[in-house]
């Protein structure tokens, strides 16, 4: 893998997907998992150091105005958490206008390593936006993550964390990706205790009613039927209006629920959204082939 900073040069090196796409060209041998110190070292960050003074703090890069050189600074975390940290403070090294509060210091803390968007006029907010997209982008970059989702044809729980494993990276971020590149309408519930942490969805997935804190629905697969740590259930047909706003007078979508148990009382619901067609009411053969669908899914699960 010979790559350096000068591959960085072309057009699109301001943003983090013109940079991963620049990156991949120039290094098109990379394999899953992404080496993600070994591309840093080669994109100029000398060291890579754990640290642990600053509370509240996940992970920062000092480097100097020019971005010579850069040292990344990672709190002592799980490895996988770790190399997204990597990967986030890269992205601030290498997108030219990203500014740190403190010259020649980013410091960066985990909502900074959370956040998937900000409004306009926060500039700091939409550099860790950014961070974060080109940490995404490099650790699963999308013509290599394409293939693993095609692996099976339906979305489903179990294998986005099989996913998470074989990329190296924490069940959060693979989430976000697959809700992103899967072809269907996706959104991921984390839970924990039987409250909703944060969901990561689908741009087309529609807003999720059930806010961070609250308990997870009546109703829901998680709620009757709880979960088993490591073990994905079934794809269930749910009430879709006790996760999202369902119109009255329209076609109702229809709405799958899966769940994936995780340990100390963590579990992972997929909502998996089927939208009804326009004019629905007439077509009964779109209705016919959902339905048949649940019934396949059924099956296969049984
Ligand atoms: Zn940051």
């Amino acid at each position: 893998m010979a790559l350096s900073r000068m591959d960085l040069d072309g057009k699109g090196a301001g943003s983090p997907e013109g940079l991963v796409t620049l990156i991949l060209k120039a290094a098109p041998h990379l394999t899953v998992p992404i080496p993600i110190e070994g591309l840093a070292r080669q994109l100029d960050i000398g060291e890579i150091q754990e640290f642990d003074t600053e509370e509240g703090f996940e992970g920062g890069l000092i480097t100097d105005t020019a971005r010579s050189r850069g040292v990344i600074l990672t709190r002592r975390s799980h490895p996988f958490r770790r190399r997204f940290t990597i990967g986030h403070e890269l992205g601030h090294f290498l997108i030219p206008t990203h500014m740190p509060d403190v010259p020649g210091r980013f410091l960066c803390s985990r909502e900074d390593m959370r956040r998937l968007s900000a409004t306009e006029n926060d500039r700091r907010g939409r550099m860790e936006v950014e961070a974060n997209r080109f940490a995404s982008l490099i650790l699963m970059p999308p013509p290599l993550l394409r293939p693993y989702l095609k692996q099976r044809r339906d979305p489903d729980v179990g294998h986005m964390a099989q996913l998470a494993a074989e990329f190296e990276v924490s069940k959060q971020a693979m989430a976000n990706a697959y809700a992103h590149y899967q072809d269907e309408i996706l959104a991921f519930v984390f839970t924990k205790g039987g409250r909703v942490l944060f969901p990561y969805k689908h741009l087309k997935f529609p807003f999720i009613t059930v806010r961070s804190g609250q308990a997870v629905p009546d109703g829901s697969l998680l709620k009757r039927r709880g979960a088993r740590n490591g073990v994905a259930s079934d794809v269930c047909g749910c009430v879709p209006d006790i996760w999202i706003d369902v119109k009255g007078g329209k076609p109702a979508p229809q709405l799958y629920e899966q769940v994936l148990g995780q340990r100390d009382g963590f579990a992972i619901v997929m909502l998996w959204l089927e939208p009804a067609e326009e004019g629905e009411e007439e077509d009964r053969d779109s209705e016919r082939t959902a339905k048949e669908r649940f019934r396949e899914q059924q099956a296969r699960y049984r």
